[in-house]
């Protein structure tokens, strides 16, 4: 594996906890220069901290990655510290579990907003970036409830629509990047341990229900996913681009 990171400067959104918490760690540990972003930047900074102890270099920013300016100057910040920006995991996202019916249309304003606009936003303000460098990549984190496979989620309808969305932009922004030496990929990971999915730890029945249709039979966890992140962020996946790979314990395949 030449997943060696070193010199490479790494933007995770979404990062104060769960798997961008596990994403920031794992790039860190690999030798990547990693700015952690979230809403919070105190609880950024405890990531940073953890990073530090570990003697990797990380620096945290608060970004809303709704908000345009936030965004910019979140790429300013790490352009100005680092000179360079190597890779992008849009990673910040939002579920709510509520039936079709009722969701209202700032629900669904709010989870296309954080989970699909953002995302939009940070591409384009990373890949200005890239364009002039003539190289980068860029992870766009789906999920399982992406669409495609014949596999409808109820209760999410919203947070289904933005994940689809984000397989759409993965293939455009592959196309359209290509020519910059700039790979897009995404990862549709199933249930996984983080603070997100607690509400399904908290019903049984729910939980028992989801873990019915994972043929390995328990929830993943974040460094599992980490594992994947650190592979297409790196030269080992040099061939690949507008791919989404799937990690769910067999979920989809079920
Ligand atoms: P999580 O623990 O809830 O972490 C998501 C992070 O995103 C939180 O720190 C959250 O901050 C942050 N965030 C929310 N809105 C934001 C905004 N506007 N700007 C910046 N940051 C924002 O969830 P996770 O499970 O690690 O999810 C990470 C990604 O994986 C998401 O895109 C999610 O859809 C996807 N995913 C998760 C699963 C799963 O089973 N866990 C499965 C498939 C896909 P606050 O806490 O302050 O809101």
């Amino acid at each position: 594996m030449s997943s060696d990171l070193k010199e490479k400067v790494a933007i995770i959104t979404g990062a104060r906890r769960g798997m961008g918490k596990s994403h920031a760690l794992r790039l860190a540990k690999a030798g990547a220069k990693v700015v952690v972003s979230d809403i919070s930047e105190e609880e950024c900074q405890k990531v940073v901290d953890e990073i530090k102890k570990n003697r990797g270099e990380a620096m945290a920013v608060k970004c809303d990655v709704t908000k345009k300016g936030e965004v910019e100057n979140m790429v300013k910040q790490a352009i100005g510290k680092w000179g360079r920006i190597d890779i992008l995991v849009n990673n910040a996202g939002i579920c709510q579990f509520k039936p079709f019916l009722e969701i209202t249309e700032e629900e669904w304003d709010r989870t296309i907003n954080i989970n699909l606009k953002g995302y939009f936003l940070c591409a384009q303000a990373a890949a200005k970036e890239m364009v002039k460098q003539k190289s980068g990549v860029i992870v766009n984190i789906a999920s399982v409830a992406m669409g495609q496979q014949g596999v409808g989620m109820p209760n999410i309808v919203h947070y289904c629509a933005s994940k689809g969305g984000i397989v759409g932009m993965t293939e455009a922004l592959a196309v359209e990047l290509a020519p910059f030496n700039i790979r897009v990929n995404a990862i549709s990971p199933g249930a996984i341990e983080t603070p997100m999915v607690d509400l399904l730890k908290t019903d049984p029945k729910t939980m028992e229900g989801v873990l019915a249709r994972v043929p390995l039979h328990r929830m993943g966890k974040p460094e599992e996913v980490s594992n994947l992140v650190l592979f297409l962020v790196s030269d080992d996946s040099s061939y690949m681009t507008g791919s989404t790979v799937v990690i769910d314990g067999g979920w989809l395949a079920g």
